[in-house]
């Protein structure tokens, strides 16, 4: 088990547009478990690799942990969605953004596709939360954050609040 730092906004790395898997040898198993390991430390129910300064098209989930009981990993690899549906409002928060929450509009259906940990072709078809999860997640591969989609003025103001959180706790 090994959780790795995960970083805060602003940072650099939250900001690249990530590079796409083509080798699925142990060292990206390392790297999922890596991620799981450090989701669940943080109580989360979504990373992105870059999250951890990994420059990697890599998505972890589980968004069945989030009642406590279950557990229903899913491992997105290079994902682009194929299909979106509806509209609706949701509440998000981001280990990247901690204590802090905001409405975020995202489409009510989705399809994606994706390769799994072996490299397999993989297809979602999601709604609810998972759905805005996934987009959620994906949006950390092309160095976007939920909070670009709120007013520059929120923006502003959330930059000099976390600049503020990084510099209290020694954050890079
Ligand atoms: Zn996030």
């Amino acid at each position: 088990m090994a959780v790795r730092e995960v970083l805060v906004f602003p940072h650099n790395k939250l900001r690249t547009k990530a590079k796409e898997v083509s080798v699925f040898d142990d060292e990206l198993k390392t790297l999922i478990q890596d991620m799981f390991d450090t989701m669940y430390a943080d109580d989360g129910i979504g990373l992105a690799a870059p999250q951890i300064g990994v420059d990697k098209r890599i998505v972890v989930m589980d968004v069945a942990s989030n009642d406590g009981k279950s557990s229903e990993q899913i491992v997105l690899i290079n994902p682009v969605i194929t299909k979106k549906e509806g509209e609706v409002i949701s509440n998000e928060g981001c280990l990247s953004v901690p204590e802090y929450r905001a409405d975020v509009n995202r489409a009510e259906k989705i399809t994606i596709e994706a390769l799994n940990a072996e490299g397999a072709p993989v297809v979602y078809e999601a709604d609810g939360l998972l759905a805005i999860c996934m987009q959620h997640e994906l949006d950390h591969l092309d160095g976007v954050l939920f909070i670009d989609y709120l007013s520059r003025l929120k923006r502003d103001r959330l930059l000099t609040k976390y600049k503020k959180y990084k510099k209290e706790r020694n954050l890079e």
